[in-house]
C-alpha cells in the first residue's frame, strides 16, 4: 500500500512559503522593512499588513502571513 510513499514527499524547492520566497524576491532594503513589519505585531496586524502589501501589488493571504509569522511555516526561524 505504501510502498510509492517516497513520491509523496515535499519536493526540495518548496523550503520556504510565500512570504518568505517574497522576501527573497525583494531588493534587501525592502525584505528588511518587510521583516520588521512581520517581527512588529503590535503595530502590524496580519490584516493591516495584507492590505498595505496588496496596495503595493504583493499579494499575500493572511493565512501564510499569519503562519510566517508564527513559524509555522517551512521557512528557517531565522528568515523570518
Ligand atoms: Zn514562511
Amino acid at each position: 500500500m505504501l510502498e510509492d510513499l517516497d513520491s509523496l514527499l515535499p519536493r526540495r524547492g518548496a523550503k520556504h512559503c510565500k512570504v518568505g520566497r517574497i522576501l527573497e524576491s525583494l531588493e534587501p532594503s525592502d525584505a528588511d522593512i518587510l521583516r520588521a513589519a512581520l517581527a512588529d505585531p503590535a503595530k502590524w496586524t496580519v490584516n493591516a499588513l495584507h492590505v498595505a502589501l496588496r496596495q503595493k501589488g504583493i499579494e499575500l493571504g493572511y493565512q501564510v502571513l499569519y503562519r510566517h509569522r508564527k513559524l509555522s511555516c517551512n521557512c528557517v526561524s531565522d528568515d523570518a
